[in-house]
């Protein structure tokens, strides 16, 4: 594996930098693009990384998949009456697709989706940040995974966008919380700073059919599946289908320039490049996975 993990590096090696780094949270807009990791934590409980891996970076998105997870292992499915699964071709911020979608957020990793996610975590918690925090640290093993508070501050004072949205889902009758609670532990869950290899750790339930880390199941196979196939068809913003074509996996990713990629009952792979697409998604960091997979056939095609 560590023989593949060069090979990767130096096939995406011309592309490190590529893109744009996100500003619209002005702290993230200081993170050198040249940087660049890659770690895989394999099922047999083995890890393996590349360049960057062990540096922490700003989460942002990648937050979504564990905070509806961790709702999901909470409360069942009972959350699904409240966001849909469908693919959107609006940006993952937009007002128009929530308003087309009468206040029912299409699906769990746009940001309207994300929200709604924290406000049911929140009833459920009472402490939405504080319970993902808590569910990282257990599953990386890393017991100072923590919120970066400069970034958190950073993103809520330009946090007018997701404001509407929260506010626009809430007079739709969505949201059971505050606006302004929903929001404070939405952007605490986003600026949580994590480096590929605790990610990947962490998020190695979903290549174990639900199996978290101390063994028991934090969701069943079912509810594992669904939530593949969900990042599969939503975790890549607008750029969801040219990732399948190219990679073949279920994958999230975040405007920290990270993406989180799963093989089912092989490994969870973790890469991080900041420089980003039209899309909001790590060039390098695409290419780096479609690399992986073509390198070693590993899809779920
Ligand atoms: N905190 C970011 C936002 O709400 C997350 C966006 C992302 O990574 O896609 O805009």
């Amino acid at each position: 594996m560590r023989g593949v993990l060069d090979q990767v590096h130096a096939a995406v090696e011309p592309m490190i930098g590529a893109g744009r780094v996100a500003d619209y949270i002005p702290a993230l807009s200081t993170v050198d693009p040249k940087r660049f990791g890659m770690a895989v934590a394999t099922v047999d409980g083995e890890t393996f990384g590349v360049g960057d891996y062990r540096q922490p970076f700003s989460v942002q998105s990648l937050a979504k998949v564990f905070a509806f997870a961790l709702t999901l292992a909470v409360d069942g499915d009972r959350v699904w009456g409240r966001l849909g699964r469908e693919a959107s071709t609006q940006p993952f911020n937009s007002l128009v697709q929530l308003e087309q979608d009468l206040g029912i957020p299409r699906n769990p990793f746009l940001n309207a989706g994300a929200l709604v996610t924290t406000d049911r975590l929140l009833t459920l918690t009472g402490d939405a940040a504080g319970a993902l925090r808590t569910f990282l640290s257990t599953e990386s093993g890393n017991t100072s995974v923590d919120t970066d508070l400069e970034v958190a501050s950073s993103e809520l004072a330009h946090v007018h966008r997701n404001a509407a949205l929260a506010h626009l889902v809430a007079s739709y009758g969505n949201l059971d919380n505050a606006v302004a609670d929903v929001l404070d532990h939405y952007v605490r869950q986003c600026a949580i700073a994590m480096s590929c290899e605790d990610l990947a750790a962490a998020a190695l339930f979903l290549a174990r059919g639900g199996t978290g880390a101390d063994g028991a199941a934090l969701l069943d196979r079912e509810a594992t599946k669904r939530l593949n196939a969900t990042m599969l068809v939503c975790g890549m913003y607008g750029g969801a289908g040219e990732f399948a074509y190219r990679v073949g996996l279920p994958a999230k990713s975040g405007v920290g320039g990270g993406i989180i990629a799963v093989v089912p009952n092989r490994c969870v792979v973790c890469v991080w490049s900041p420089g980003l697409d039209a899309c909001g998604n790590s060039v390098a960091g695409v290419a780096a996975l479609e690399a992986f997979t073509s390198i070693t056939g590993w899809s779920v095609f």
